[in-house]
């Protein structure tokens, strides 16, 4: 069997359709991961790396003596499985292949996959050739050619990214634990630190500085405007930026009519078409689409894997010769932009553009193959578009403008004005995201003379350098080898998930910019670009197998070492500084209960809230969502109002969730609970919050007295308004406890939502244990709950509410337990079995069942069923025997529902005790009337 393997399932998939040549594919799929067979082939798909690698065991405790932070530096590592199934299935195959291919990306980190695949196989089968198929899309004739021209794997290329792994995990492992242990920060908290991150985010805090340092100085520009053929138009002074206030002013005040035209030049400019796209520019251009970085990587490598563009990962801007751009054009002619394309082979320039950058591995990005937008959907369409636009723009004639520069003059000042228009519009015409502005000037003759209708002096300010967005910082990552053209976006990413930056453009949090400084001042190669640079050009010569993985390695160990002797010599001050400075990210303002501090407090077990610093003397505070909702961080933002920064629950791999300033939405969300109190009105809410009293607890657990003293209202009403308090509380307390329930119970499930569910219920009048507890399975389902799972709630939600009125009542829980085993879970069930029953049911005495009977009945306000003695029990059941179709059956039956003797059953409900029996209505009536008729005979012997 020939084995392929490629990087992921879908081209996998991709391959063997290009490859079966119309035969017959087969999928099969192996605990969960698919093959494709045709013929004696077999391609499998692998999910990027299925290994990564890791310290060897013994490194887990951060806290060990042993292995400190230093240690990781020369640990040794391990490759451990991350797909396991993958793995498996990989071996199964391999040990049943005659020869296998490797098919994964043509670049460092697809040789290190597909090195990662060879020792995978080789591991079980020790002879079986492998080779190797490159591509640079997965197009039929790059697959055709790729797989008929096999080479052997780059074992360079991958020791080169293997290389990157170690070096990356010993750097950020060990910095990571270094400085996150010297700050006394774990869990979710610790501060991560990294070979390519770091220099990346010392570049934004650079930048953050520069913007601060900035002094911004004023300048003023003089333009006027005249006219010509009812036509205004401006011409801007020729001094330019005037520095002096005063000499701007003196020019204007000598600007006089007429103005004269002295000079008017007539000129030609080449607007050359753009070069093709690398990843860089590629991301440039997507940004301006509306596209993150990772956003644009992720769409553009869906694209490759379906055949639609060719790999995206490319530093190349150079087309190779052996590139079919006839061919291209030829198979996007069936895209959408059909038009565009018969353009272009039309108005074909005589050789395509070409950027600086010329590199053999892939190609430029370029289009591979028609798509429409009803099966990529609309983002991907629209990079899809711009992918195909670019292509055709690099191949489209030079755009030529006419311009005109027109000179004047007016009372010896000199202004100019220019104009530009379009002549040959060439790429622009297909081409449209860079627009083509012109501004066309009516003719002008030296000489001429024209009004002057107005002037205009404008004060302006210089501006400090603008902060980087996502696409200028990976342009100057790469101008500087930060990362690899696979890794930019990501590391971007990771900045931002790490909370050291945020915002469009990006600028440092507090904590990114003390870390990088604390780093700076004592150990700067971690922060400057060098040692990456460094590192990058030891790669390059491992892949031109100058250097071996191992030397570069040892290299990069001595480099790190070096900076631990820094970095060690002053932990306790890089600990105390990190420390100091980022305690007050998480401060808010003025507590306003007391003018102390106000600021976020993370607990442990994912418990968030806004403390007071003056705590306990001040118990002020503000309840947050659980940290699984989101990690709750400062913003810059401030409140008008409360003077308090606003807060942010920020949750990896979400949109965070903007709570604003926390005191406005506790007040927003405590509005409705307060407004229950049927004693409370605006006026008394107003004053309450003035009295820094916001929620229905806090109410509750006022003492009259102080209260009445607090909003000035008579000790009586204040004694109302807690006491309303204090039942609107056990309220709300029983609603929570009632939407714990059900999130407890309720089964996740895909497409469900606990939030739906809670809120037909509570229009169904549901909010709390006990109306669950009445509900029906009907009332349930249409909530939107299955039959079997409401039922099955429905009986929790019993034996829980009941269970609580039960203990209420007095039962002790201990028994309790016992009653519901024998199926006794309400208390009107206490009353409908005689004590005998429950007594043999539950096992208990029949002493202590008596005593929790009368207990039930008391609060039930039902008699209390008297003891029963054995000699009363068999004198009944004399008594039943005599009634006409009653037998031992219909007595054992008759017992539980406490029927002990002709009168109780005489006094019976039949239909009640019908449902409790299961005995025939009609049937006790009948007793009932045989009874009757035996005392009416007793009645008429006396
Ligand atoms: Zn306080
Ligand atoms: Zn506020």
């Amino acid at each position: 069997m020939h084995l392929i393997v490629a990087e992921k399932n879908i081209s996998a998939r991709r391959i063997a359709e290009i490859l079966s040549d119309g035969k017959k594919i087969t999928e099969h799929k192996d605990t969960g991961v698919s093959t494709y067979t045709f013929g004696d082939t077999t391609t499998v798909g692998l999910r990027g790396h299925v290994v990564e690698i890791d310290f060897e065991p013994g490194y887990k405790n951060w806290r060990s003596e042993e292995s400190t932070p230093r240690s990781l530096i020369d640990a040794k590592t391990i490759k451990i499985p991350t797909e396991r199934k993958i793995v498996a299935l990989l071996q199964k195959l391999a040990k049943q292949a005659d020869r296998v291919t490797i098919a994964t990306d043509f670049d460092t980190e697809g040789e290190l996959i597909g090195k990662e695949a060879f020792e995978l196989v080789r591991a079980v089968n020790a002879k079986v050739p492998v080779d190797r198929a490159r591509f640079s899309a997965i197009t039929p004739q790059e697959i055709k050619h790729a797989f008929s021209h096999t080479t052997e794997l780059d074992f360079a290329l991958a020791a080169a990214g293997e290389a990157r792994q170690s070096i990356d995990l010993m750097w950020g492992a060990s910095l990571t634990r270094f400085i996150s242990l010297a700050a006394r920060r774990g869990g979710q908290n610790i501060l991560s630190v990294g070979r390519v991150q770091s220099p990346t985010l010392g570049m934004i805090v650079d930048r953050e500085k520069e913007i601060e340092a900035f002094i911004p100085e004023k300048y003023w520009q003089l333009s006027l405007d005249t006219e010509k053929n009812g036509e205004r138009i401006e011409a801007r002074h020729t001094h330019g930026r005037f520095h002096e206030k005063g000499e701007a002013e003196l020019a204007r005040d000598r600007t006089k009519a007429p103005l004269m035209v002295t000079d008017v030049k007539f000129g030609e400019k080449q607007d050359r078409a753009p070069s093709p796209f690398d990843t860089t520019t590629y991301i440039v251009a997507a940004a301006r689409l509306g596209f993150s970085a990772a956003n644009a990587m992720r769409v553009a490598e869906d694209l490759y894997m379906n055949g639609f563009i060719s790999y995206p990962r490319t530093d190349n801007t150079v087309y190779p010769a052996s590139l079919d751009l006839e061919g291209i054009l030829k198979t996007i002619r069936a895209s959408p932009f059909k038009k565009d394309v018969e353009w272009v082979m039309a108005n074909r320039r005589a050789v395509p553009t070409r950027g600086k950058k010329s590199s053999t591995d892939h190609p430029p990005i370029h289009p591979t193959g028609p798509a429409t937008r009803e099966a990529l959907g609309d983002d991907a369409f629209r990079i899809y578009e711009l992918v195909l636009r670019r292509f055709l723009a690099t191949l489209s004639p030079d755009a030529r403008w006419k311009t005109l520069k027109v000179l004047f003059e007016a009372g010896g000042e000199e202004y100019t004005a220019t104009g530009g228009q379009l002549i040959e519009p060439g790429w622009h015409a297909v081409y449209p995201y860079s627009e083509a502005q012109e501004t066309i000037l009516p003719p002008f003759t030296v000489g001429e003379h024209l009004p002057v209708k107005k002037v205009t002096l404008d004060e302006k300010e210089t501006q400090p350098p603008a902060r980087y967005t996502q696409s200028k910082l990976i342009q100057r990552m790469e101008e500087l080898g930060l990362g690899t053209k696979s890794t930019r976006h990501e590391v971007i990413a990771k900045l931002v998930s790490r909370k050291y930056v945020e915002g469009t453009p990006l600028r440092p949090t507090l904590v990114g910019r003390v870390v990088t400084e604390s780093l700076e001042q004592h150990a700067d190669m971690i922060t400057r670009p060098d040692m990456t640079q460094t590192i990058e050009a030891h790669m390059q010569q491992i892949k031109e197998s100058k250097r071996t993985r191992e030397d570069v390695i040892r290299e990069s160990r001595q480099m790190l070492h070096r900076a631990f002797d820094q970095l060690e010599a002053n932990e306790a001050v890089i600990g105390d500084d990190i420390r100091g400075r980022t305690a007050e990210e998480m401060n808010l303002g003025k507590c306003p209960a007391c003018g102390g501090t106000l600021a976020i407090k993370h607990l442990r077990g994912n418990t968030q809230f806004i403390g007071c610093s003056r705590y306990p003397e001040c118990t002020f505070n503000i309840g947050l969502p659980m940290a699984q909702w989101g990690f709750a961080v400062r913003t810059d933002e401030v409140c008008d109002k409360h003077c308090l920064n606003y807060v942010r629950l920020v949750r990896k791999g979400a949109r965070p969730w903007d709570i604003g300033c926390p005191l406005c939405h506790h007040i927003s969300s405590n509005k409705e609970s307060l407004a229950e109190i049927p004693s409370l009105d605006d006026h008394l809410v107003q004053k309450l919050q003035a009295q820094h009293i916001y929620t229905v607890a806090e109410l509750a657990h006022s003492t009259p007295e102080s209260l009445a003293k607090r909003l000035e209202i008579p000790p009586e009403t204040a004694q109302t308004l807690i006491a309303d308090a204090g039942s609107v509380l056990a309220k709300l307390r029983r609603r929570s406890e009632c939407r714990k329930f059900m999130r407890d119970h309720l089964i996740p499930r895909k497409g469900r939502s606990y939030a739906k569910i809670l809120t037909s219920l509570k229009t169904a009048g549901i909010t709390e244990l006990s109306g669950l507890a009445h509900a029906d399975v009907a009332m349930l389902k249409a909530a939107g709950i299955g039959e079997a799972e409401s039922e099955e709630i429905l009986a929790q939600a019993r034996i829980t509410y009941y269970g609580q009125v039960l203990r209420e009542i007095g039962i002790p829980a201990v028994s309790l337990k016992k009653y519901v085993a024998a199926g006794i879970t309400s208390p009107e069930a206490f009353c409908s079995h005689t004590v005998d029953v429950l007594s043999k049911r539950t096992g208990m005495s029949s002493g202590t069942v008596q005593k929790h009977v009368d207990l039930v009945c008391t609060y039930l306000k039902k008699p209390v069923p008297k003891k029963v003695s054995k000699i009363q029990v068999e004198r009944g059941k004399k008594e039943l025997l005599k009634i006409k179709g009653i037998d031992a059956a219909v007595i054992g039956r008759l017992a539980p529902a406490g029927i002990i003797n002709a009168s109780a059953l005489l006094e019976a409900d039949a239909d009640n005790l019908a449902a409790q029996t299961g005995i025939p209505a009609h049937k006790i009536r009948e007793y009932q009337a045989a009874i009757q008729k035996k005392r009416d005979t007793a009645i008429i012997q006396l």
